[in-house]
């Protein structure tokens, strides 16, 4: 059975306390491999590599750091197979899924910000014949980057690059769930040039060295993706040493299908935007409020389309759906199929475990539930999706509203005004209009409400992981 190490100064090591936890395969439900249960003395050693890279990196040009960027987005690009098929049996998602998204995007993610730091420039700020100001946008020094089990390299990813690009060392912790892709990339990394210590990445529990990282003085920033509850405690924490801190937290997306819209499209994408990547993708549309006149019709099609996916085997590319993460989620999800039955709601299609070995789950559709009920408003992450019907445009607007998240929505129609005016009500930070999950990465990517704070994504990412210094010069 394969035992991963930490990446610490350049060196994959063992965790100094020697602790490890059992690493599950989803699609077997059997172990396959053992991480480090890394503890503060991982953390020092980081620390410490971190503290003597910063200015080694700091001072490097900014064509150069970005040569190394841009040879690890190759690398990871040259390693797609071993990757995804990594990335697919630490979490249960359909390889062919992995292959596709997941593994492209982490190798785009470094190249995006290989370009973008090229192009990044800061202000300068000329009063004629009386003084210069100009802001340098610093790197901040050591900072924290901790990432969720849905999309493992992708988000791990996302975060490192632009906190690099920008001459920053980085303490990363993937999921302690799925930390076999990011424990492939240390090796990249030395391989593309990077010195020792730049990008140090320990594995471990959340709440042992994921909270250790966010305590620890020596971490400027921390970006963290996650569970609202568990961003609470991170926002808290990081605070209270007043840290910069970006939290990309849950969401409960509404997806809303107005009766103007091309329907065999929004059935088509709601399709995807509910069960891709088995419903774990914090961007799903898990409350699909649909207009009163074509809810009869659109309920019908959804279901057809419904009874053709396939749950199965994730190496199969046939599956549409692959196994969700662990038990402990699977028995989550199912817990609230039975509070929806509970609650009133009526199961359309699905709804039950398949499959006696692995974690898999049948895509799940409920009808019949009150905007106000904790299936409505609490977020499931799996393949379940409710329907509801609205009468009006304000209808829809206010239950799209109700919950405390405010991540993303999809709005499907043909009317231009109504597509912006609904856009604007929404409170999400991320509205897309007849198409879902559509990303131009220039754009700052984010939740409102309990959603999180700040932002992801373009130059917004740049600027989180900088510190802006203004510098005014009398004339
Ligand atoms: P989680 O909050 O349980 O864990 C996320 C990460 O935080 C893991 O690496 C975990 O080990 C670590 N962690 C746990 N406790 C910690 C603590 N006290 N201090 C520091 N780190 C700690 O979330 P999860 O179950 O891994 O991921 C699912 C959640 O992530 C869902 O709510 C989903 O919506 C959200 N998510 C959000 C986005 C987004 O961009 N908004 C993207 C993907 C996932």
């Amino acid at each position: 059975m394969q035992k991963i190490q930490n990446f610490i100064n350049g060196e994959y090591l063992d965790p100094i306390k020697g602790q490890y936890i059992d690493n599950v395969e989803p699609g077997t439900g059997k172990v396959f491999a053992q991480i480090p249960n890394s503890t503060e003395e991982d953390l020092e050693n980081a620390v410490e590599a971190a503290k003597v890279a910063f200015p080694v990196w700091s001072n490097m040009s900014v064509d150069k750091r970005s040569k190394i960027l841009h040879k690890l987005a190759d690398l990871i690009e040259e390693n797609l197979d071993d990757l995804a098929l990594m990335e697919s049996r630490d979490n249960g998602k359909p390889l062919w899924l992995a292959k596709a998204v997941d593994i492209p995007r982490a190798s785009t993610n470094f190249r995006f910000y290989a370009s973008a730091i090229i192009n990044f420039s800061s202000e300068a700020q000329v009063s004629e014949g009386f003084m210069v100001n100009y802001t340098r946008l610093a790197p901040i020094g050591v900072v924290g980057c901790i990432s969720p089990w849905n999309l493992p390299l992708y988000l791990f990813s996302w975060k490192i690059a632009p906190a690099l690009a920008m001459g920053n060392c980085v303490i990363a912790k993937p999921s302690e769930l799925t930390p076999m892709t990011a424990f492939l990339l240390g090796k990249l990394t030395k391989e593309a040039g990077m010195p020792d210590g730049v990008l140090n990445i320990l594995h471990g529990e959340g709440k042992g060295i994921g909270q250790a990282i966010v305590e620890h003085e020596a971490t400027n920033a921390i970006s963290f993706t996650g569970g609202t509850a568990t961003g609470k405690i991170v926002g808290v924490t990081a605070s209270q040493q007043f840290k910069k801190v970006s939290l990309e937290l849950g969401g409960k997306n509404p997806n809303i299908i107005f009766a103007d819209c091309d329907l065999e499209e929004a059935v088509k994408t709601s399709m995807k935007s509910s069960f891709t990547n088995q419903g774990e993708i914090c961007l799903c549309g898990s409350r699909i409020l649909i207009e009163e006149s074509i809810y009869d019709e659109f309920k019908e099609r959804f279901l057809g389309e419904c009874s053709k996916l396939v749950v199965g085997d994730p190496m199969d590319p046939k599956s549409n759906l692959g196994a969700l993460v662990s038990e402990a989620h699977l028995n989550k999800v199912d817990s609230y199929v039975q509070l929806a039955k509970e609650e009133g709601g009526v199961v359309l299609y699905g709804g039950e475990r398949v499959h006696k070995e692995g974690f898999y789950y049948q895509p799940t559709v409920i009808e019949g539930l009150d905007e106000n009920c904790r299936t409505n408003q609490e977020e499931i992450f799996g393949p379940v999706v409710t329907l509801s019907k609205f009468k009006s445009e304000d209808e829809a607007i206010n239950v799209a509203n109700s919950t405390r998240y405010g991540l993303s929505c999809t709005i499907w129609t043909s009317n231009l005004k109504r597509a912006h005016r609904v856009s604007h009500a929404v409170q999400s930070g991320i509205i897309w209009v007849n198409c879902w999950l559509v990303r131009d990465l220039r754009t700052p990517f984010g939740g409102m409400k309990d959603s999180g704070i700040g932002r992801e994504g373009g130059n917004a990412a740049l600027k989180f992981f900088s510190e802006p210094q203004n510098v005014c010069i009398k004339l």
